[in-house]
């Protein structure tokens, strides 16, 4: 079939996004399924979300031998991490390593966008456009577009009005960036703005931090890795590898001791005092009752605010630096170097806009209550639109010509966070409705890529042209994710989980908390029942499926 004048277009499966989600995909599709694939990648190369996020700091606040695939003992053993956390230059390294390795580069195309894609309900195959002008076909597209891609500047006044360079965290440009005896502005204290705070504080002339919410932040204690761990750690990645995917988060954090309302006050202050030597996210998981009671998770929290008042020497910086409207753990845990000693240098101001916000911007700076900071640079590490955004920038039409976009209006819909009904053959790898970012994104990901590989493979042992998600499947779902969430203290954080960050934006809590092993075995368990609660569509079905079925070849028995 030609549709785009001239060249062959035809695929079996097309996956948006060429990030660690998009290159284990098509590895999975056309290595070990034999399919014909194309990945179409905005960026000039591979890594998604690291290919972006060049900001100085960034690093993955995963620990680097279990951020990092686990589908290949031979790269897994092969590949040599350099210290505790990675840095997002090693991890971009690692991702290339990665596509050379697999030969993977020779089924992207680069510096391509997914404009439009419409499922054709008569030849059962999606027609998707790109903004090269060209229009392809697939039987499945599979999203792998990231949860944390389409970058948000709030729309401020006088933006345009600026004399000097301005910057987002999550498009950082490729070339270093100088700020040495510069003035720089940093407008946001998420992890973005926690990671490149003291880097910037430490090259500038000055840095003015503009936070609207103090976020909790523990310290990452990172360091370089030694030979003998990384050693320790090849000879029971079996083991290890395995315990992450079945634990709650997808890592292997030390197991909590217990409920920290029963337990003595010294107890509760010896675990906490271990894990925030210990360093990273880990911290969050002392205790049984902290995501749960409001109660308990103040202890945790009253311990944090006071490791502030300790680091932080100036006290009414460290009042403002204290986070007192959410419960902690319920906005994604920051891991830092250093942060909130920054404060202390004598080059930072801290300007709190969270009674009085950014009234504007201007030639020379920020103006916030009337009073004008003059800066040379603006940083925005204002976050995403998480989730839904970089779904939602495509033109998603399933049957019917209904958007997806507004189909999920009022919030995202999905079954199992894979699939939304009225949109068969479409699967999104770590969607809303999927633990993703409540989890280590690795694990997650590969979960997902080999579970939508093996219904795939199932499919085409079974002659099933079309997998739907049933409406049904899919409201039961939704009301369990609803129903999980609002067991925990997650829903009490205005976080960009819940969408609060995008005015307008619904305010459903988007990722799914029941943990990422019982999320696997579920999922497990629904492919085991010959995919319960999806609409299957056989060959035999459909009266004319058209000529893609004989490009989409299945064997004989089907
Ligand atoms: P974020 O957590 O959404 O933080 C955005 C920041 O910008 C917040 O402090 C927010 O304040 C502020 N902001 C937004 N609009 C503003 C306005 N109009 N005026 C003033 N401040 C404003 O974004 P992020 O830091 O990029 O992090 C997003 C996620 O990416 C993280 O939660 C994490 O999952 C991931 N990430 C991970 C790493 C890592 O692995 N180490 C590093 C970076 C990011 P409010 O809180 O008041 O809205």
């Amino acid at each position: 079939m030609n549709v785009s004048g001239g060249q062959a277009t035809d695929f079996d499966a097309m996956i948006v996004g060429a990030g660690f989600a998009g290159m284990y995909m098509l590895k999975r599709l056309r290595d070990d399924l034999g399919l014909r694939v194309r990945v179409v990648e905005r960026g000039e190369g591979v890594g998604g979300t690291w290919y972006w996020n060049r900001y100085p700091g960034a690093r993955c606040d995963v620990e680097s031998l279990f951020y990092s695939y686990s589908f290949s003992p031979e790269l897994q053993q092969e590949w040599e991490w350099t210290e505790r956390y990675p840095t997002q230059p090693e991890i971009l390294r690692y991702a290339n390593h990665v596509a050379d390795r697999f030969d993977l580069r020779a089924d992207i195309a680069f510096s391509t966008s997914v404009d439009s894609a419409r499922y054709d309900e008569a030849r059962e195959c999606w027609v998707v456009s790109t903004d090269d002008g060209a229009v392809s076909t697939a039987r499945y597209l599979i999203t792998a577009v990231g949860c944390l891609s389409a970058s948000r500047v709030p729309d401020f006044e006088g933006m345009d009005t600026f004399r000097g360079p301005t910057y987002h965290t999550g498009q950082w440009p490729h070339e270093s960036v100088d700020f040495t005896g510069r003035r720089v502005a940093v407008i946001g204290t998420g992890s973005s703005g926690i990671q490149s705070i003291p880097q910037i504080a430490a090259q500038a002339a000055h840095l003015t931090v503009f936070q609207r919410t103090p976020n909790f932040s523990v310290p990452a204690v990172n360091r370089p890795l030694k030979a003998d761990e990384i050693e320790q750690t090849k000879s029971e990645y079996d083991q290890l590898r395995q315990a992450a995917r079945m634990s709650p988060s997808g890592t292997n954090p030390a197991d909590p001791i217990g409920h920290v309302l029963e337990l003595p006050d010294e107890v509760r202050t010896r675990e906490m005092n271990q894990r925030w030597d210990y360093g990273g996210a880990g911290f969050m998981s002392a205790f049984l009752d902290t995501a749960v009671n409001p109660e308990a998770n103040e202890v945790v929290a009253e311990y944090v605010r006071d490791r502030i008042r300790e680091i932080v020497g100036r006290p009414e910086v460290a009042e403002l630096l204290m986070p007192r409207d959410h419960p902690i753990g319920t906005k994604r845990i920051c891991v830092d170097t250093d942060y909130y000693a920054t404060y202390n240098r004598d080059n930072v101001t801290l300007i709190s806009v969270r009674e009085t916000p950014i009234d504007r911007i201007t030639e020379h700076g920020v103006v916030v209550a009337g009073e004008l900071y003059e800066v040379d640079d603006i940083v925005f590490a204002t976050g995403f639109d998480a989730m839904t955004g970089p779904l939602n920038a495509i033109a998603l039409q399933g049957v019917d010509g209904v958007m997806l976009r507004d189909k999920w209006i009022a919030g995202p819909r999905t079954y199992l966070g894979i699939a939304s009904a009225g949109f068969p053959n479409l699967f999104m790898i770590t969607a809303p409705g999927s633990p993703s970012v409540l989890s280590n994104m690795m694990v997650s990901i590969e979960q997902h890529v080999d579970w939508v590989a093996d219904h795939i493979a199932y499919a085409r042992e079974h002659g099933i042209i079309r997998t739907e998600a049933d409406p049904a499947a899919e409201e039961t779902w939704g009301d369990h994710v609803n129903e999980v969430a609002n067991m925990t203290l997650y829903p009490r954080a205005a976080s960009w989980y819940m969408g609060a960050n995008i005015p307008g934006k619904p305010r459903v809590f988007m990722p799914y908390v029941g943990g990422v092993g019982a999320y696997r075995t579920l999922c497990d368990e629904v492919a085991r029942d010959g995919y319960r609660g999806f609409n299957l569509t056989t060959r035999n079905d459909v009266s004319a499926a058209g000529d893609i079925d004989a490009k989409t070849p299945v064997p004989a028995d089907s």
